[in-house]
Formats: C-alpha cells, structure tokens, sequence
C-alpha cells in the first residue's frame, strides 16, 4: 500500500524502542533517577548487584507496562520472568542487565497512524511482537580535556519498557511516523515524559533491503536515535548504503550501526551478536512477575481515554472527517481546546479547520502550545459563530483572530473597533453591484454570451468596491438574478 521501491528494492524496518518509565526511583532499588545529577551521586550497591544486595521490584514500573499493554491492545503476561543479560561492557561491571527475554510481560499490540503519502493519507498498522521491561546500564563519560574516560553509574537500574515491533515498516517515511504515534502514545498515558535530547525515548531501527517478494535480507541496526530528523535522514542512508553493496557483489553483514549527524551516514560500530551470546539464564534474585487479572482491571478502569479512541469519538460524535480527528488528538492539550472550540459555537467542523489552519499555523511559527494559547477556546468559538450568523467574512475573520491573538479584546468589540462587519443588507449590495456591471459593459456582454469566466471581472470589483465588506454568498445571488 505505502510500499515504495527504492530502485527496485523494498525496504524493511522493524524498531526497537526504549521509553524510560516515568517513575521516581529505579526498577530494583530506591536511589532516585533524576536527571542531571552529579556522576555516580544516585548508584546504589543493588544497582551494583554488590554481593550481599537484592533486587526489589518497583512496582510503579510495573504498573505503567500495564498501561502501556492496555494502550496497545496487548496481552498483559499473568507470569513473566525476569532475566539475566550476560555482556562485558565497561558501563555495566556487574557483568548483566536484568531482562526478560522468553516471556515478556507485554506481548503483542498494535500501533495504528495516519500518514500522508503523496497526497493521499493511508491508514498503518504496525504490530508489536512484545514490551518487556529492563534496567538501564550506566555511561561512559570520555572527558577529551584529560584524555581519559569515566564511568557515571547514575543511571544503572533506571526502569526502561523495550517495546519491539515486527518488521512491519516499509519506508523511512513509515518508521518516523510510527515513532511518533508511539512517542504520543507513552507521553498520553504518561508513563515516561518522553524527552528525547535527555535520552528518555530513543529508537533503534532495523533495516534490510530485499527484492520484492524475496524472503527477509540481513539487518543491520541503527542505535540510539533520538531526534525524529536523524531517524529519517539515518534510515535513507543506510537503505541507499545496502542497495549500493548489494549492486556491487557485496553480501550485507548483520551489525550494530551508529548514525553520525555531523556526515549524515551510518558506520559500523560492532558486529551483533546473537541471543545465544547473552546466554540469558532466569535472574535467580527475583520471583516470577505475577499480575492478576484484578490489578489489570483496576488500571483499565483508571486510564484516561487514549488517543485512538477519542479520535473515533470525535469521527462518531463530531462527524469528522479521521484526518482531522488523529490530527486534533496530537496532545491531550489540543484535543481539550479543540473540544471546548466546537461546543462554544456548535460547529465542529468549522472549529476543526480553524485549529487546523490559522491555530496551527501560529502555534508552528512560535513558542507557543496549546496550553499557553492566547485565544481561549471561548474566544475561537465565538468567531466562529459570527462567521456562520454573517456578521464577518472568512477574511475579516482571520483579522479578528489577529486581533484576538496580540490580546486586543473580545471579538465583537474587535469587529466593532476594526469596522469589520459585513454588509447583508441586499440594497446596498445591488447599488455596489448596479455600479459594477454599468462600469463594466464587456464583462456583462461576455457572460451573457457563455464565458463563466468573465463573472469573475465583476465580482472582483463589487467586492473590492464594498472594501471586502459584501457578503460573497449574496453578491453571488444578487448578480446572478440580475445577469439573467
Ligand atoms: P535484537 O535485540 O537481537 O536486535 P529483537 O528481537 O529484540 O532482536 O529485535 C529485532 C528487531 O528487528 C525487531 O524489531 C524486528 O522486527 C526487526 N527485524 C527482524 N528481522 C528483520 C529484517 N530482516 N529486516 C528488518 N528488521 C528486522
Ligand atoms: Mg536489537
């Protein structure tokens, strides 16, 4: 559907994502996991795993794997098993990562979007193969003004949710858009906050090329994206860089990949290694992770309505068209105005091209959100109702939403202030119009004579004449009754 060749090749994506769960200690202790601190101020022994120590489950962490598994339509796991990651690295002394890798304790969902292809919007569905839960490792720190590298441990334990999806994408266009259908989906229900520059969300995407039809190519996998710009421009180099060597005779290798922003390209970091590698072994420290169903129940009948289903609601109860009901659920924050809009004026679809249009547009070229918005929902309602009762054409509209932007009063008082009100009144109208025509000779001849075009030589100058003023819905009325 939304599968593009590239030069004869289908490309195939399949994404990793680590959300950092949004809880205020770590997934097996209680040293805090806020930000910014100095190195090695928020390690504990147990996320050490110094001897004598033993992981405790958070189980705030847990809960919001729930929720995230209720987000997606998953399987919440009754039993899922935490285990032993086995890898030397020099941010990781304890020599593991606590996982889980066979029974994960979400398992399955889906991710469904909008996105523009060309100018058509299709409909996706990515499906997830899995969420499971794991602790973060620390950092190195390379500290290139003494030539020597650090370790900060302040971040081991932190709670992350591995979400995995199946190679579902087939397109960098595709992979950018399901990450931010995710990155909506987590900041919604608010389990993790989303921050990208700080490392809270971060993408590994897995691509490989084939022929169509072809069974699956090699991956490679990209690490560690965290901006939605580097994962597009990442994808497309590293699609055209597998192309290139398979056209020349080469094989592709799977390895681990970095994106470098700087040359745009990806280079090789490592080649991957396999599951066998980890030899993951059940974390003996640690009981199985039991959920009953009650606790499931319990999160469901608290969570807030999700993105998807309100959009259904708006498509259901507004009659919107899905486009406009994905775009206004972007945040929570825009849904909220867009719904406070249509009940204002009782007109949803007009409130939804006008948040669309001219509040988008405002908000795109500044600072400002939804929640610091200048024009309150009231406001935007109340223009919109005095478009749709005449009182204002579409542009004088766009002047008192300027007006009402730069904080110059209410609306009507805007109109009055400006002179913006229309003229209805149909004498008025058919002297400008009488005026136009009896100046205009040519233009009446020509229309009378077939050329629907030369209607446009006279409404033009009526409405020029009425300073924009006219109601265009009774010029068009008016002339047509006295062209005829
Ligand atoms: P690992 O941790 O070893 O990378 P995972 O199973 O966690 O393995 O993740 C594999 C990811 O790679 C999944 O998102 C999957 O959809 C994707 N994937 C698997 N095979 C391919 C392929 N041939 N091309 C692109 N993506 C793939
Ligand atoms: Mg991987």
């Amino acid at each position: 559907m939304t599968a593009k060749l590239v030069q004869g090749y289908e490309v195939v994506i399949g994404f990793e994502t680590h959300a950092q769960l949004s809880t205020k200690s770590k997934i097996f202790s209680r040293a805090s996991v806020a930000f910014g601190a100095e190195p090695n101020t928020q390690a504990c022994a147990v996320d050490m795993a110094l001897p004598g120590t033993l992981p405790v489950m958070n189980m705030g962490a847990v809960e919001r794997a729930i929720e995230f598994g209720l987000g997606v339509n998953a399987h919440i796991a009754e039993r899922s098993i935490f285990a032993r990651k086995n890898y030397f690295y020099p941010d990781l002394p304890k020599g593991y990562q606590i996982s889980q890798f066979e029974i994960p304790v979400v398992q399955g969902g889906e991710v469904s979007f909008f996105l523009e292809v060309g100018k058509e919007t299709v409909h996706k569905t990515v499906r997830l193969e899995r969420a499971h839960l794991e602790e973060d490792a620390g950092k190195s720190l390379h500290e290139d003004f003494i030539g020597q590298s650090g370790i900060d441990l302040n971040r081991a334990g932190t709670p992350l949710l591995e979400i995995v999806t199946q190679p579902d994408m087939r397109s960098s266009e595709e992979a950018v858009a399901y990450a931010k259908e995710l990155h909506k989906i987590v900041t919604w229900i608010g389990i993790c906050d989303g921050n990208m520059q700080e490392g809270s969300f971060r993408c590994d995407a897995n691509v490989s090329v084939r022929k169509p039809g072809a069974p699956l190519g090699t991956r490679r996998e990209i690490k560690n994206l965290n901006s939605f710009k580097f994962m597009q421009q990442a994808i497309d180099y590293e699609v055209r860089w597998q192309i290139d060597q398979i056209e020349d005779g080469h094989t592709i290798e799977q390895a681990t990949v970095l994106f470098d922003p700087d040359t745009g390209e990806t280079r090789a970091m490592r080649t991957k290694e396999d599951a066998a590698d980890y030899r993951y072994f059940p974390d003996p420290d640690l009981p199985p992770l039991v959920i009953g169903r009650d606790w499931v129940e319990r999160v469901r009948s608290e969570m807030a309505e999700l993105p998807r289903v309100m959009a259904e609601r708006f498509v259901k109860d507004y009659a919107l068209p899905e486009y406009d009901a994905t775009q206004l659920t972007q945040s929570k924050a825009a849904a909220a105005y867009f719904e406070a809009t249509a009940k204002a004026c009782g007109q949803p679809k007009l409130a939804s091209n006008w948040i669309m249009g001219e509040v988008s547009r405002r908000l795109n070229s500044g600072e400002v959100t939804f929640d610091s918005i200048p024009v309150s929902a009231a406001q935007l309602g109340a223009l919109i109702s005095r478009i749709s009762d005449n009182t204002i054409s579409n542009s004088a509209a766009r002047q008192v939403f300027e007006g009402l932007w730069n904080g110059e009063g209410e609306v009507d008082a805007i109109i009055e202030s400006k002179g913006l009100k229309q003229i209805n009144d149909t004498g008025a109208i058919e002297a400008i119009i009488d005026e136009v025509l009896a100046a205009n000779p040519k233009n009446v001849e020509e229309f009378k004579a077939g050329n629907a075009k030369a209607l446009n030589g006279l409404v033009g100058p009526i409405m020029k004449a009425s300073k924009g003023k006219a109601n265009p819905a009774q010029v068009n009325e008016l002339l047509m009754k006295k062209l005829s």
